[in-house]
């Protein structure tokens, strides 16, 4: 290991640094064109020069103390209320804002190990997940000590309930499903869960990072959406990423409770630090105050109708991606219920044709077991939609005439974690790859 880089005495001037900056910049993912599907929820220009001057406008704000700026507090306050009304929450429903989905959850896990040590003293907490639950819950599981027990699928990518079921003990505190999952868009049996949830006096999490902004659109443009939200007796907590489709600026998610005496858990508050009485509602303790303003500006200005206007435009970008990716010989993973979905192939290696398409210039998530290609669908996928799907057709073209292609590139790799047949060589590699990351 090797820290080349060091601190220069000398500052260069901004105009130099700037320089630099732009160059990487361009070499970077083209997500404006299109070339990305997740990471990136670009609305419109417009929309995101609007973000960036609430954003700028609050740049040096701290979220971490309202009583210095009550207009922070104003729009938290107001953006979880927004929230929670959406999502079927009551009078009684309560939440804070986070810096993000993996944040969400784990405030969620923390206020629930926390509600039942204190209410159950149940000390070896378990909760119960789906195994294509987001990893944010395996890593929250880690952090707060709270074991993590995954309950397989039925043939829809669905979590198998009968499995949910005979998983649950007396140390279970908390079932987890998603509305939808992030792999293949398939929505897990969110009222059947919080029903077993409920009959067993447990907790119930939605995680609704995908859908919370998304799924409430759709049931009013009459797409059928299985209930997912507070409506559901049962769901005890919901997390809902505003930095995603909720089309704010990032650094912005939701954490809601069915009412304010499970959020209390969540808080933190201590009397006797030297620096004064500290109270803080989530992981951090700074926080950006210019995504707390960008997420209210961003439900003001939309609205439901704007939302609508997004969704109605999405739906039918994705039924083109849909039926493109069809055409081409592809298969549609489960049955997704919104705008994001994966394929997978029947007949040509998945993990050939993301290396093709990535020569193509486009970004692709390779996904496994099934091996499959994720899409992620944003405005700013509309304009290339045929671009993309006649690329597709192409890259399947090329691959049925070139079976050898699955011993080269990332396919190869791909090839070999699946049969290595211990994990533990697969956590090293990535454990090794984490390493690589900070090589300057
Ligand atoms: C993105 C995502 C998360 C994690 O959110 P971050 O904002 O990336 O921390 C959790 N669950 C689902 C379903 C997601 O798609």
């Amino acid at each position: 290991m090797e820290n080349k880089i060091t601190l220069q005495k000398d500052g260069r001037t901004r105009e130099s640094v700037l320089e630099e900056l732009k160059q990487l910049h361009q070499q970077d993912t083209k997500w404006h064109e299109g070339r990305a599907f997740s990471l990136v929820y670009h609305e419109s220009d417009e929309h995101t020069e609007f973000l960036k001057q609430v954003y700028t406008m609050y740049f040096h704000e701290n979220g971490l103390n309202p009583g210095a700026f009550p207009s922070i507090r104003k729009y938290e306050a107001e953006v979880v209320s927004m929230a929670a009304r959406l999502l079927g929450g009551s009078d009684r429903a309560a939440g804070t804002m986070t810096s993000g989905g993996s944040e969400s959850i784990m405030m969620a896990i923390k206020t629930h190990r926390d509600w039942a040590f204190a209410t159950k003293g149940i000390r070896n907490p378990e909760m119960i997940a789906p195994l294509t639950v987001h990893p944010a819950f395996d890593k929250a599981a880690h952090y707060f000590g709270v074991k993590l027990i995954k309950a397989g699928l039925d043939s829809g990518q669905r979590v198998d309930l009968e499995q949910v079921k005979s998983l649950i003990r007396p140390e279970t505190i908390l079932l987890v499903g998603s509305a939808p999952q992030y792999p293949h868009g398939v929505m897990d049996p969110i009222a059947a869960l919080a029903a077993l949830a409920h009959d067993h006096g447990i907790g119930m999490h939605v995680d609704a990072c995908v859908g919370g902004f998304m799924l409430p659109f759709l049931k009013k443009l009459g797409v059928e959406v299985p209930p997912f939200d507070f409506s559901v007796e049962g769901v005890t907590s919901m997390s809902a990423d505003l930095h995603k489709y909720g089309f704010a600026a990032k650094g912005a998610s939701i954490v809601l409770y069915r009412d304010q005496e499970l959020r209390r858990f969540q808080f933190f508050v201590s009397k006797d630090w030297p620096g004064g009485l500290f109270a803080s509602p989530s992981v951090t303790g700074t926080r950006p105050a210019g995504s707390i303003a960008a997420a209210w500006a961003t439900l003001s200005t939309l609205g439901e109708d704007g939302y609508l206007r997004i969704y109605r435009d999405l739906l039918e970008t994705m039924k083109r991606y849909r039926a493109g990716v069809e055409k081409a010989g592809f298969r549609i993973v489960g049955d997704p219920v919104g705008t994001v979905l994966s394929y997978e192939s029947p007949s040509v290696n998945i993990h050939v044709i993301a290396d093709l398409m990535e020569k193509r210039g486009w970004f692709v998530d390779r996904q496994m077991n099934p091996d499959s290609i994720h899409l992620t669908i944003t405005p700013a996928n509309a304009p290339v939609v045929d671009r993309y799907c006649s690329d597709l057709a192409e890259s399947a073209e090329y691959a049925r005439t070139h079976p050898e292609l699955g011993g080269e590139g990332m396919a190869a790799m791909y090839g070999m974690v699946a049969k290595l047949p211990d994990p533990t060589q697969i956590h090293q590699f990535l454990y090794h790859y984490m390493d690589q990351r900070y090589q300057t």
